[in-house]
């Protein structure tokens, strides 16, 4: 247990003026005990594969009160593009970690995507979103069902939930372990630290709130065990005292530091800043890649189809139902035909209105697939050999901005 004098410290620290993680998850399991020992999930009786790509699909539903909490869907889409860095140790930052811990960073060949099909088997973008009454939520489930102004849960066995809304206080996100009841089983992240574009707060604005929360999500405690000095219960990150914040400098040793070599701070299980924490380790990987197994909780999900359109039946509900009236152009974008099969016409009634601005197109998974200057109120776009799905196509930047979705037959 800490003492009076490191709880006194820490209340004095977290008024300091830079901004410091907070985490719900630890507290959202010691006081949401009822919650636990919901029904198991139904395995698929397979075990995973070594080194077998798992990939999860995900819904996102985005709760706004504000237009602004309003996300866009290239603000998602980012997220996505993140987690897949993160989780697949593609994240560009994963070079400047010290070089004695090099050796301990995995790619945990754990995927994300956006759903493609929902419950209904429908065809979707696997981005929900809904006004809400509420104009904040706090760390209790209450946006996980549209009863108490959120969203409910789409099925877990299928589905990561993702609920981005705004939680009141300092708090970022919080998880569900494994092993909760069905319909609060998933992730919440605070609107401002989900994504690497639009509306963020620094530092949490490279998306990893929830490559955190999502570890959580897979079984994984926090580095320092949430005790001091305390067992995270994986076997090669070095044991800590207890959290760090902000960005220590390396080596940072403490009392129970197994060497010089100090704490794993960059490790994405401290509570570092965004811009700090770069890796996961073998050991947590094992961890994680556990759940998917026999009798996992997560089994299922080697099953999974949600991430293929092709077993959509129907396509996705009218697109743009979701652009906020500020953002409606007196002199409307139209895209034809959409869907398409190779040339897609991007047309404005103003002779002006496009030109000079940049098109972007992404996959449903963040990657950029084309890009080009429009020249004219009337431009072509040729897709002919991009694989089918749902594309993502940005017009313009920033505050100009305007997102349209693509089908690619
Ligand atoms: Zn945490």
């Amino acid at each position: 247990m800490k003492s009076i004098v490191s709880i006194l410290l820490l209340l004095l620290c977290q008024w300091g003026a830079q901004a410091q993680r907070v985490c719900g998850t630890d507290e959202y399991a010691r006081h949401m005990p009822l919650q636990r020992g919901g029904e198991s999930t139904e395995g698929i009786l397979r075990d995973t594969a070594t080194n077998e790509n798992i990939i999860i699909p995900v819904v996102v539903h985005i709760l706004y009160n504000t237009a602004d909490q309003n996300i866009s869907d290239a603000q998602v889409i980012s997220q996505i593009t993140a987690l897949n860095n993160d989780y697949r140790l593609k994240n560009l930052d994963a070079a400047s970690i010290p070089d004695v811990f090099k050796g301990l960073a995995a790619d945990t060949r754990i995927n994300f995507c956006l759903a493609k099909v929902d419950p209904n088997m429908r065809g979707t973008t696997g981005i929900i979103h809904k006004n809400t009454s509420r104009t904040y939520f706090l760390a209790d489930d209450k946006m996980k069902f549209s009863a108490s102004g959120g969203d409910d849960a789409w099925d877990r066995k299928k589905y990561l939930n993702i609920w981005v809304c705004r939680i009141f206080g300092r708090t970022l996100g919080y998880a569900t372990p494994p092993g909760v009841a069905a319909n609060v089983d998933g992730v919440v992240i605070t609107t401002t630290s989900f994504g690497t574009i639009g509306n963020l707060n620094a530092p949490f604005n490279k998306g990893r709130t929830a490559t955190h929360e999502i570890a959580h999500w897979l079984g994984i405690k926090h580095i320092w065990g949430d005790e001091d000095c305390g067992d995270d219960g994986i076997g090669d990150t070095p044991k800590q005292e207890t959290y760090n914040y902000n960005c220590p400098v390396f080596p940072s040793v403490s009392s129970c530091s197994p060497n010089s070599n100090g704490d794993l701070f960059m490790n994405f299980m401290d509570l570092t800043d965004d811009a700090c924490m770069k890796l996961f380790t073998h050991g947590q990987k094992k961890k994680m890649r556990g759940q998917f197994a026999i009798n996992g909780p997560r089994n299922s999900f080697l099953n999974g189809f949600a991430c293929d359109s092709s077993y959509a039946q129907g396509g996705p509900l009218p697109i743009d139902t979701v652009a906020k009236p500020a953002e409606i152009p007196a002199d409307p974008i139209s895209l034809f035909p959409n869907p398409v099969d190779n040339v897609l016409n991007i047309q404005c009634k103003s002779a002006t209105a496009l030109t000079g601005k940049t098109a972007l197109l992404f996959t449903a998974t963040g990657q950029l697939v084309r890009q080009q200057t429009l020249q004219s109120s009337s431009e072509k776009m040729l897709l002919g050999q991009l694989p089918a799905g749902l594309y993502v196509l940005q017009i313009g930047e920033r505050a100009e901005k305007k997102i349209f979705k693509v089908i690619k037959n």
